[in-house]
């Protein structure tokens, strides 16, 4: 199949400039290492300044590249010019068990060698050749956000690791070992927002360095373009160009084969270059299933840092980050309230402000504490998760036909105890919240009591019936 009919002069031509190249790499690496990789190497063909070589495998190609990327540049550099390019084509012999799939086209561009233009980087002059057919959002762009800093990102014990290290990646790209730097945790928590203060540290430090932000949707819908369009191999230099590339939600490319597959050889070749790559990805990397191995394997080359859910002094850090960018001024009170009541994720945190913002604004009233539990009401109730501390209380109240603030309150008659005793035990069962957050909504109750009343109602849901009805009941009505 990759019997290439190449008129006789041209295959002299091309055999002369393997030659050459040969020359370079014999003198530079062991008769053994040159015997294993380079004998076994069968000039294709020569069009201008691309030289095309055949390779036996796939995994020869890979090797090739992993290891020999840097001296087939020199030896391109010193047959052809700067300007040289490589493209491999493999061959796959009878006797591989691939036999039968559909032979991996000759020429493939995915297989267009990283080494291509190895050396070129950031000038514009080689950028601004690549006309993308349909892919006009390919432009020297960086799709950055200014709006996400490191200043403004609050930093805290969930996501100190990964901030240093998104810093240290920003300071000195590609050189130190997080290289592939990967960002990973559940979503609102951060990834977005860290890896773009990555890119817009470094564009402003390293103006001349091209940083490219894209999300894996994006760069899959361009990839799917690019083959429609015939423009592959335009794709895949434009990319090969990138200094930084930041690459977010790898767990998009999950089942994407020939996308991963395109992904993987900007990988390599970026990180052979001394590129720098950031990756996000809302899961751990040995999660990502339908992820080639060889791919994930390049994933835990670098360093791997998590995000978490930030703690509760981390929330009143960001929310009073926040409420300052927006110049406006919220009472602790109300921002401990917040802190208190919404402990999924930043964005969640971050959405609630907002309307809590746009009611006082409405209503031109001040932002207290009753405004606040307002608009979280009337936020949950439109979205999916009807469950707030507030709703819980307000059910338990009702089914007990006692009143919130006595719940809240000091008393330790039985008719009061026992329903803040399910309430809370309620509040642990259908929501996220701390031991310490669920005291606080229960007037500043410490977690030990917490732990108390969830114990007491676990012991009394298995000796009194009626208790356990009660309790599935009321969780029945929020567990829709
Ligand atoms: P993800 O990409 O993980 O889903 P984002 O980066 O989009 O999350 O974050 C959601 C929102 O929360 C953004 O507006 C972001 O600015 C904000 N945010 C997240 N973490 C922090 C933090 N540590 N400090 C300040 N803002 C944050
Ligand atoms: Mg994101």
């Amino acid at each position: 199949m990759t019997i290439l009919e190449t008129p006789k002069t041209q295959q002299r031509e091309v055999d002369i400039v393997w030659q050459n190249c040969l020359k370079i790499i014999r003198d530079s690496i062991s008769e053994q290492s040159y015997k294993t990789w380079f004998e076994p190497i069968v000039p294709g063909k020569l069009e201008g300044k691309k030289l095309t070589i055949q390779v036996p495998s796939q995994f020869f190609y890979e090797w090739l590249e992993e290891n020999y990327v840097q001296l087939l540049r020199k030896a391109l550099d010193y047959a052809i010019g700067r300007e040289g390019m490589l493209e491999y084509s493999i061959i796959i012999d009878s006797g591989n068990q691939k036999k039968n799939e559909p032979p991996i086209a000759v020429n493939m561009p995915q297989h267009s060698s990283p080494v291509a233009r190895v050396e070129n980087t950031i000038n514009d002059s080689v950028r601004s050749p690549f006309e993308m057919k349909d892919l006009d959002s390919l432009n020297l762009d960086s799709y950055l956000n200014p709006n996400y800093t490191f200043d403004n990102f609050v930093e805290g014990d969930c996501n100190r690791l990964a901030r240093a290290a998104g810093f240290a990646v920003a300071s000195k790209p590609g050189v130190t070992s997080f290289n592939p730097l990967m960002i990973y945790g559940g979503v609102g928590l951060g990834k977005t927002h860290l890896v773009q203060a990555i890119g817009n540290f470094m564009k402003n430090k390293a103006g001349n360095k091209f940083v490219l932000y894209v999300s894996s949707e994006k760069f899959t819908s361009q990839f799917i373009n690019a083959i429609r369009n015939n423009s592959l191999q335009d794709f895949m230099n434009f990319y090969m160009q990138v200094d930084i590339l930041i690459i977010d939600d790898v767990q998009f490319l999950s089942g994407k084969e020939k996308t991963q597959e395109t992904f993987f050889h900007i990988f390599n070749h970026l990180h052979q270059s001394g590129k720098q790559i950031v990756m996000t990805s809302d899961r751990p990397p040995r999660e990502l299933e339908g992820v080639e191995d060889r791919l994930l394997s390049r994933f835990k080359w670098g360093l791997t840092a998590d995000l978490q859910t930030p703690d509760f002094e981390t929330r009143i850090a960001i929310i009073q980050k926040k409420a300052q960018a927006e110049g406006i001024s919220i009472a602790y009170e109300v921002i401990e309230y917040l802190a208190h009541s919404i402990d999924t994720n930043v964005r969640e945190l971050e959405g609630v402000m907002i309307s809590l913002l746009a009611q006082a604004s409405l209503t031109r009233r001040e932002i207290d504490v009753e405004l606040a539990k307002n608009t979280l009401r009337h936020l949950v109730k439109d979205s999916e998760r009807e469950v707030t501390i507030d709703t819980i209380i307000e059910a338990v109240t009702e089914h007990y036909k006692v009143r919130i603030p006595d719940l809240k309150g000091k008393s330790r008659l039985r008719e009061i105890v026992l329903p803040r005793q399910v309430a809370m035990y309620l509040a642990k069962e259908l929501t996220n919240l701390s031991l310490k957050s669920i005291g606080y909504h229960f007037g500043g109750r410490d977690h030990s009591t917490v732990i108390h009343a969830i114990q007491t109602v676990n012991d009394l849901m298995d000796t009194d019936k009626e208790i356990s009805g009660a309790v599935s009941k009321l969780l029945k009505m929020f567990r829709k």
